[in-house]
């Protein structure tokens, strides 16, 4: 990785030896095995000890989870903010690995679709819900930077399945997220 970047700072005309850069090949390379660590998991190891059997029919709801991540299109980040609910059928997730899980995910090259998707699919397929909702609000740095769209654009995605396809299910959903964002 580090001949890539010394080749690619000499490529944009820079000059790889120059003291500001004699340590970026190194740097870029520890952030990018940071940045794209979620290749390393899978959600069979994440979710191991962590699914539980529960007395609990109502809906479970973590919003506003933070997570970073790279378009694959551009390897330029986008970030915001992504909301999982699901409706429990008798087993239950740790609450915390919610969150890693989005981590997981989005710790790898991505579209925004894909990683909404991925969620949502995980969450059903382990633990069997009787549905489960995802929603994904994002920035991408590749449309502010490039001046694409309209800075603070935002781009907005939902992943919803089982009884979240329910109009009633749905609107309860958006209604608990944005509630959340009113009493901030
Ligand atoms: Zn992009």
């Amino acid at each position: 990785m580090r001949d890539l970047i010394r080749k690619l700072l000499i490529e944009i005309g820079e000059d790889p030896d120059r003291d500001g850069l004699k340590g970026t090949p190194n740097r870029f390379e520890q952030a990018w095995r940071f940045l794209t660590s979620g290749y390393k998991d899978d959600a069979d190891k994440l979710l191991n000890n962590a699914l539980f059997e529960v007395k609990y029919d109502e809906m479970v709801l973590v919003s506003d989870i933070d997570f970073y991540s790279l378009c694959e299109h551009h390897l330029l980040p986008f970030f915001g903010k992504c909301h999982v609910a699901y409706l429990p059928d008798k087993k239950v997730l740790g609450l915390s690995k919610i969150a890693r899980l989005v981590e997981m995910y989005s710790r790898r090259l991505q579209v925004q679709e894909r990683l909404t998707t991925q969620i949502a699919q995980t969450i059903f397929e382990k633990i069997s819900p009787l549905g489960v909702g995802v929603i994904i609000e994002a920035q991408h740095m590749c449309m502010l930077m490039r001046g694409v769209e309209k800075q603070n654009s935002r781009a907005s995605t939902s992943s919803m399945l089982g009884c979240f396809r329910r109009p009633e299910t749905r609107m309860e959903f958006l209604d608990l997220v944005l509630n959340g964002k009113r009493s901030r």
